[in-house]
């Protein structure tokens, strides 16, 4: 499936094309000038050398359409246009409502639209290029990933800023982080690297690149970001300021600047350019720093304090980290940053390996990750080679044709895995007493049955022995609570949860629920959920099986297991998947990600 991935500027289309059976990359590159009698197509093709060429480009379209047609020639990466299967497109902000990727209907254009507000140059670029994209491919399935949705999960206590909470509500005056593919894509690679599920990792990944941005990532989610309501929040980047007092905006503009002056001023003539005076690139103004620039100096202190400092604060959010990862043209290739970013970190278990951190080279790794810590830190510090634009074409596979594991053969009917975190339906007695009366609970994000999401709420379970804190809440509301846990979950509040099927809480324990309003213990109602698979009454025909059977299913991978005493529930309403806890996702090596297949009934 030959997928094209568009990247596009006001004045640029930056593109690269996937076989994403193998994840081949067939040709990338870049039309500048766009819109100008000068617009220049570079682009290399598999392994050929760069190739330079004039073209006539007068708009995005033109632009797209000389893309297509340069590699549709004889001996060219393409057969025709109608090789090409699928678009993703770069969107830089897709505010509350797009988060996750999206096939492209006029609403999530509107969207896009209405989020200019937040990125004014970037989402109309964007816009642009998926308008002429549209165009040119007209058949093909088009889908929009954004640049925000990874952070899609950020808790309020993270997002929210501490201005009148009416902007928010009105507004969607918030924050809500960038660079989402690098740091998806450093996660990805991180926990194959260290062959642990992303669900047990806590990360903080540096996208340290010309914008800059460190992400605090617990089990997969984002849960802080150093970059806001736009990408000019947090760290120094090559032109952008990163944090200031909101006050020097104020001040510059009580002194007569526009707010257009002040916008250029705090996104292109600050940060490394605007403190060292001679460049916004790392490696001129280190070049200059050591040849006694001291402002070339500062500039790199300054740099890497803000570096430490998230470091140091997403470490204490997350309750330690497993590994700090390093991407971005800086942070993959700048070992003397990465030498005074983790100097002094030695508290929080990271000590670097001086010969593997100068030796690191991860497009060369074969993987594309090096390991730069000592053998025994415990904390690791893991070099990558990022490619945003793979994650987005994963991401595009993924919208079209459904859940695939990159290394999973999948013979049979396959069936998606949706991989159930512990989590709590609430009766509505029981909503009014954590959460006050008549309490609506808000909606995070969807889940796979169609009609139920996450809440943002969240409650805690207080168990005899322990409690976990920040546990989901599935909505609608139910007329019975209900808490599914996993056994290590059970083992951690000390309560002895029978497997059960969904609703049958009849003899089982009951515990107690801490909420912001209130605190209630309830009889009965936790269960381990027995695992089961959701499926309509059509595809429970084409598998042969009916409501109450019990199935096997099989997953390969590198821990082959088959599942059996696999429950079907057929329900018109239902979409595919197959259901299971963390502890036997975790025990198979399974993800949201993950399919199995259908091995027969028991
Ligand atoms: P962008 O964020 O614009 O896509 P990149 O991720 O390519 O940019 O990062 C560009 C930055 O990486 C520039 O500041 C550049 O100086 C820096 N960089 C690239 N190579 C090196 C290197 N070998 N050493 C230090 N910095 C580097």
């Amino acid at each position: 499936m030959k997928v094209l991935v568009i990247n596009a500027g006001s004045t640029s289309v930056k593109y690269n094309l996937y076989e994403m059976d193998t994840e081949a990359v067939l040709a990338r590159g870049v039309v500048e000038r766009v819109g100008t009698a000068g617009a220049l197509h570079s682009f290399r093709a598999g392994t050929a050398p760069k190739v330079e060429e004039a073209v006539v480009a007068p708009n995005h379209r033109a632009a797209i359409d000389a893309i297509i047609a340069r590699h549709s020639q004889a001996g060219g990466v393409l057969e025709n246009r109608a090789d090409i299967r699928a678009v993703g497109h770069r969107v830089v902000h897709g505010g509350e409502k797009l988060v996750r990727p999206a096939r492209i209907t006029d609403d999530v254009k509107a969207s896009i639209k209405e989020c200019a507000l937040f990125a004014p140059i970037h989402n109309p670029a964007n816009l642009a290029g998926i308008e002429a994209a549209q165009a040119a491919l007209p058949d093909v399935a088009h889908v929009a990933v954004f640049d925000t949705a990874f952070h899609a999960e950020l808790p309020p206590s993270s997002f929210v800023y501490g201005v009148p909470y009416e902007l928010y509500l009105s507004q969607s005056i918030r924050r809500y982080g960038f660079h989402g593919p690098s740091h998806h894509f450093m996660v990805a690679s991180a926990a194959e690297y260290l062959k642990t599920d992303v669900s047990r990792l806590k990360l903080v990944t540096c996208h340290l690149g010309g914008g800059a941005s460190v992400t605090a990532v617990d089990g997969g989610r984002s849960i802080d970001t150093s970059m806001g309501m736009t990408p000019l929040e947090g760290l120094l980047m090559g032109t952008r300021s990163g944090d200031v007092d909101p006050a020097l905006g104020l001040l510059l503009a009580r002194q007569g600047m526009s707010p257009e002056q002040v916008d250029e001023l705090l996104n292109k003539k600050s940060g490394l350019l605007g403190l060292s005076g001679v460049s916004a690139d790392f490696r001129d103004v280190e070049k200059a720093a050591s040849e006694g620039n001291d402002r070339a100096r500062l500039a790199i202190e300054v740099f890497v304090h803000r570096v430490k400092k998230y470091i140091g604060a997403y470490a204490a959010l997350l309750g330690g980290a497993d590994a700090i990862v390093f991407t971005g043209g800086i942070g993959e290739n700048s070992a003397r940053l990465r030498r005074m970013v983790c100097d002094g970190l030695v508290y929080m278990g990271v000590a670097l390996d001086d010969a593997k951190n100068e030796a690191a080279r991860p497009r060369d790794s074969g993987v594309g990750v090096v390991d730069v810590s000592q053998h025994r830190a415990p904390t690791k510090v893991l070099v990558v080679a990022t490619d945003e634009e793979r994650m987005i074409a994963r991401e595009v596979v993924r919208t079209v044709v459904g859940p695939t594991a990159a290394r999973t053969r999948v013979t049979g009917g396959t069936i998606p895995v949706g991989v159930s975190v512990r989590h709590v339906h609430l009766s509505r007695a029981d909503c009014d007493a954590l959460f006050g009366p008549g309490y609506e609970l808000t909606m995070k994000r969807p889940v796979s049955q169609p009609g139920q999401f996450v809440c943002r709420e969240t409650i805690d379970l207080v168990g005899p022995k322990g409690e976990i804190a920040r546990v989901a809440i599935i909505n609608p509301l139910r007329k019975e609570t209900q808490i599914e846990v996993a056994k290590t979950d059970a083992f951690t509040l000390g309560i002895n949860a029978p497997l059960r099927e969904s609703g049958k809480l009849d003899d089982t324990p009951g515990i107690t629920l801490r909420g912001p309003h209130g605190t209630v213990t309830i009889p009965k109602g936790v269960i381990m959920a027995h695992r089961h698979v959701h499926m309509s009454p059509d595809e429970a025909g084409q598998f042969g099986v009916k409501d109450g059977d019990v199935i096997r299913v099989r997953v390969e991978g590198d821990r082959e297991t088959t599942f059996g005493d696999v429950i079907v529930r057929v329900r018109s309403d239902f979409a595919l998947d197959m259901h299971v806890d963390t502890d036997e996702a975790n025990a198979a090596s399974l993800t949201n990600d993950s399919v199995a297949s259908f091995d027969g009934r028991q």
